[in-house]
């Protein structure tokens, strides 16, 4: 709430209640919602947050102990509100079959041969391999053709592949997406997924993700070196079928700067000349004069681990068969590279603060009465910090209809790090969630304030962006970034966060809480989660809209 608004706000509360108190009260009758917010306690975030980044949790890695242990709290906390279990055979568990690969370091390689002299490029200097298929071993070598982010989206009419033949290649393309695009569609042209899927479109069998300097500053070669201590992961369907395995690509690997700088050796072209062009949002694609041969060995192990999932049922015989889903991801990175002699990655804020809130929206929700309309599914996701798994298998195997899910609100990182003023609604500008957003915001005095950091992608980095691919709209709300305390720099903090606490063992409980923002952060999720609960209307894609028309009809 900024200086002017209070203002504001007091002056009609004294002009129609004479004092706030009496507005308080007033608006606690007129809506059962005001009373079950106020139930949400910062005591109680607090103590689940503590709990859940303790390092006797090891940092959450999910098919570990640890992991296990908060999931079985997430679930006690929803059977001791009175939950239903929404999971599979009567349980809070819809437990996942996953299979774990790590890049053996000594037998994987890549080599690059350029007017029949070969160049071996060095592991963790100038390539990383990550997310290969599921297979243990996979070997190509084929000409390179570079083709700027790799995007082909004729919604923006913009293609990297135009006039480029792909066929039997390896594509070699840059993180991101072009900054022209509005920033939903500029993060989903950058998920790396759908990158994957376009390279097979064209017919290519391997690519190189290709570091950038904006990149370096998103999330850097280092940073992805340190997340080699992690295994990867990807779900196995019911029939022991990996999701997201692309056949036809043989070998995909990172290159850092200095592998880039490589890679355009005798080319003509200079690293530099190529970041400018995708800066400019040109497409500027090119044969490169170089093949590759990359040989990765991995070594896999098979595991499962939880999404717990609980109901609320519904208090309207009408609208009570229909769920509005709220996500906040139970796992963390885990047990990995010491920063500062700590190798605990705690995930305090990533998530374990989304997970207290949605402990305390469960519980506020619990104790209604009447309860909302629709019911609420609380899903609690595993392999979130693998990329978005155990919400991808839940969008894919829901444990409810598919068909009954109409909405999904996305808890994630809540920065409780400043006083909440604000609310950043990713993911909005699609459907008619928006309406609820607004409302929401609007009756909790907060402004919407739009992505301030577009480069980031953030919507395609949180659970929300699963349901969306099954045709499910979703609203991701983040804390804003709005002060009107001078000493109170919102942006500044957030962007220190980015760069030297996010993902380090330092995302711990030792940072300086305001725990207030999270109480309304929180009451923020389950006003939004309420009204979209209330409303008659079902949540619907706007008309024509993109992601409607490209992923609503699947349902
Ligand atoms: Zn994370």
């Amino acid at each position: 709430m900024n200086g002017q608004r209070i203002g504001r706000m007091l002056l009609l509360g004294f002009l129609l209640f004479g004092d706030r108190a009496g507005l308080v009260a007033a608006r606690a009758a007129s809506d059962p919602a005001d009373e079950a917010m106020s139930q949400i306690r910062p005591e109680a975030i607090r103590a689940d947050m503590r709990f859940l980044a303790d390092d006797l949790l090891e940092g959450r890695g999910p098919g570990t102990r640890g992991h296990e242990i908060a999931a079985r709290f997430v679930a006690a906390r929803f059977e001791a509100d009175g939950l239903e279990p929404a999971g599979d055979n009567g349980t809070y568990f819809q437990f996942i079959p996953f299979r774990s690969f790590h890049p053996d370091e000594k037998q994987t390689s890549l080599t690059l041969v350029r007017g029949g002299k070969e160049e071996t490029l060095v592991f963790r200097r100038d390539f990383i391999t990550y997310r290969q298929t599921t297979r243990k071993e996979t070997s190509v070598e084929a000409p390179v053709v570079y083709v700027g982010y790799g995007i082909t989206a004729p919604d923006q009419a913009y293609d990297d592949y135009q006039g480029i033949d792909a066929k039997g290649k390896i594509v070699a393309f840059l993180y991101g997406a072009p900054a022209k695009f509005e920033s939903t569609m500029r993060a989903h042209y950058s998920f790396r997924t759908l990158k994957a899927a376009n390279a097979v479109a064209h017919g290519a069998v391997g690519f190189f993700y290709l570091h950038t300097p904006d990149q370096e500053h998103i999330y850097s070669f280092a940073d992805q070196m340190h997340e080699m201590a992690f295994s990867d992961f990807h779900w196995l369907n019911p029939d022991g079928i990996p999701g997201d395995d692309f056949e036809q690509l043989r070998g995909y690997s990172i290159l850092s700067l200095d592998g880039v700088s490589k890679l355009l050796a005798g080319s003509g072209k200079t690293p530099e000349e190529l970041f400018l062009a995708a800066k400019e949002s040109k497409t500027a694609s090119f044969i490169l004069p170089v093949t590759a041969r990359i040989h990765v060995v991995d070594h896999t192990e098979d595991l499962r681990s939880p999404n717990v999932v609980a109901r609320l049922r519904g208090s309207d015989p009408a609208l009570r068969d229909e769920y509005v889903v709220l996500t906040a991801h139970s796992d963390h990175l885990g047990i990995g590279d010491p920063v500062d002699g700590d190798n605990i990655y705690n995930g305090a804020i990533d998530d374990a603060s989304g997970t207290a809130c949605l402990i305390e929206i469960a519980k506020a929700f619990s104790g209604m009465s009447p309860r909302p309309r629709r019911s609420i599914l609380f899903v609690s996701t595993t392999a979130e910090e693998k990329g978005m798994l155990g919400s991808d298998y839940f969008a894919h195997y829901p444990t409810v209809p598919r068909d009954s899910i109409v909405a999904d609100v996305d808890i994630d990182g809540e920065p409780g790090l400043w006083p909440m003023e604000d609310v950043i609604l990713f993911g909005s500008g699609h459907s008619t969630l928006d309406l609820s957003a607004k409302e929401a915001a609007r009756r909790m005095g907060l402004d919407v304030t739009a992505d301030p950091w577009p480069e980031q992608g953030e919507f395609v980095r949180q659970d929300g962006y699963s349901f969306v691919r099954q045709g499910v709209p979703t609203i991701e709300p983040d804390v804003g970034i709005k002060s009107s305390d001078p000493q109170i720099k919102p942006r500044e903090i957030a962007e220190f966060w980015n760069d030297h606490i996010y993902h380090t063992p330092k995302d711990d409980m030792k940072q300086k809480f305001d725990f207030e923002a999270s109480v309304k952060y929180a009451q923020f999720n389950f006003l939004l989660g309420y009204l979209l609960a209330q409303n008659t209307e079902r949540p619907a894609w706007n008309p024509g809209d993109f992601f409607g028309e490209t992923y609503g009809k699947k349902k």
